[in-house]
């Protein structure tokens, strides 16, 4: 090892030392202080809050540190680009194949009654199942909501050969091996449900991604999302000039306000003030990272479907440099929603969103999570390049997510659950509190445990191993 990574690693692990040393003295030092001299509990509690805000920095930091001095960086891009082109190369085989007469195909209608964000997962479902049944996916996109004359309007087509519904056999799903042509349903009503959906990682994949990334089955559904949001040329020409139109740079936090119809609904009203907490700590460990700042204003990219958002913004946060623009929110009004204008807007928003260095939204909404995907196709690891004001990372219609629980856990009290190591919990959400729920499967129970405590636990699928195309 060299030597910055053997001062990095001591440094760390000082580090988290000093972290519980300083709390376990000011906690220590409260309890015995009981002088009416004491200054006021929010006071010190405040004060507490800001310093130990820091030594997490500061922490985040030194394992920043680490991973760059730890020599492995260019096997990591590399291992990164080898496998992000071999999904690449395996869909464009299994999207052309040489005759579309004889070829086996699965057909999805791009109509499912919802936004863009919604339909753009609901054909990522459909390529997924498409992959992992060895099927050609072809689009019935006529008569899209969002642009009458289809799909191939804006991005390119999902197969340069076959683009045909045909076949001398047709059935609806589940259908049999030999049946020529399938139609899947949308995955909320798909029966029987194919063991291919989300959070699945395929068996060939999996430990070269359980290797590589902080959440396998996030990478591999980016994989299809990247493919399918090709653009047209002139779609490209636009987001290019829209991104030097803005001067969207690096770094930059993307934000992304869901308002309108989603609040009350779907969803909680979330000020903008609480937004910017998290991209004020997004920063302050940047600047831990980085040993000190560059001395360049803080870039924001504002996305919504609001668009008094971006005043507000401005008006309360001075110090910041808010990219966007208020005209594409416009373009998301609910009541001229399902237009090419909303189209490109949303399209557009979801660019700029994926190219910032951090994501702090919603989870909620699908708008922020196909940005958060599109991310990982362009970093080696942006597993935790988020903060979400809500839900965790899902997949509307997953499987369930579960995990493994790492250390043992005693109920505090009824609202919390016991956990044995090794017991699989089936997680409902994270309370961003240090807490997360779920189930305990062993014990069948519904309640709180600290987040750190359990881990992911990888759904390894068998899916086809596409022989043909080489590794
Ligand atoms: P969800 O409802 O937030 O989960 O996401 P959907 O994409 O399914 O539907 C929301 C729709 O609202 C989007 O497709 C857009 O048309 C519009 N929208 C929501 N947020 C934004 C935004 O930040 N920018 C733009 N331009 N449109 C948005």
């Amino acid at each position: 090892p060299s030597l910055e990574y053997e001062l990095a690693r001591r440094q760390s692990r000082r580090d988290a030392d000093e972290l519980w040393r300083f709390v376990r003295g000011e906690l220590t030092a409260w309890r015995k202080d009981d002088s009416s001299k004491a200054p006021p509990v929010a006071r010190r509690l405040e004060k507490l809050q800001d310093s130990v805000r820091q030594y997490h920095a500061v922490i985040r930091g030194d394992l920043a540190n680490l991973t760059v001095a730890d020599g492995w960086e260019t096997w990591r891009r590399r291992e990164a680009d080898q496998l992000a082109d071999l999904m690449r190369r395996r869909i464009d085989f299994l999207q052309n194949p040489p005759d579309c007469a004889t070829a086996k195909k699965l057909v999805c209608n791009l109509n499912k009654v919802c936004g863009f964000g919604c339909q753009l997962h609901h054909v990522a479902y459909c390529l997924t199942v498409a992959y992992g049944t060895g099927r050609t996916l072809v689009l019935n996109s006529r008569n899209w909501r969002y642009n009458r004359a289809g799909w191939e309007q804006v991005f390119q087509p999902l197969s340069g050969t076959c683009q045909d519904a045909g076949g001398r056999s047709k059935a609806a799903w589940p259908g049999t091996a030999d049946t020529q042509v399938l139609t899947l349903p949308i995955i909320d009503v798909v029966s029987p449900r194919p063991p291919y959906l989300p959070l699945a990682v395929p068996a060939d994949l999996a430990d070269r991604l359980a290797r590589l990334h902080g959440d396998p089955s996030v990478w591999f559904t980016a994989q299809f999302v990247r493919y399918l949001m090709r653009p047209q040329q002139h779609l490209q020409n636009d987001l290019d000039a829209f991104v030097k139109r803005v001067q969207l740079r690096n770094p930059c936090v993307g934000i992304h306000v869901r308002r309108t119809d989603k609040v009350g609904t779907e969803a909680a009203f979330h000020p903008i003030e609480e937004y910017m907490q998290h991209v004020h700590e997004f920063y302050e460990r940047r600047q831990m990272e980085a040993g000190g700042g560059d001395g360049s204003r803080r870039c924001v990219y504002l996305a919504s479907d609001d668009p008094s958002v971006f005043q507000d913004a401005v008006n309360k946060f001075p110090d910041y440099t808010f990219l966007g623009d208020p005209s594409v929110s416009k373009t998301a009004a609910v009541s001229s929603r399902y237009t090419d204008a909303s189209l490109r807007g949303v399209i557009t928003d979801i660019h700029a969103l994926s190219l910032t260095d951090h994501l702090v939204c919603t989870f909620s909404s699908q708008v922020c999570r196909v940005a958060y995907e599109l991310m990982q196709t362009m970093h080696v690891d942006a597993a935790d390049w988020f903060t979400s004001l809500d839900d965790i990372y899902y997949y509307g219609g997953q499987s369930p997510h579960e995990q493994t629980a790492r250390f043992a856990h005693q109920p505090a009290d009824g609202s919390e659950i016991a956990l044995s190591p090794g017991d699989t919990v089936g997680i409902a959400g994270n309370h961003w509190n240090g807490y997360s729920k779920g189930e305990n499967r062993r014990l069948k129970k519904v309640g709180l445990y600290p987040a750190y405590k359990t881990r992911d636990k990888l759904r390894v699928v068998e899916f086809p191993r596409y022989p043909e195309v080489p590794l």
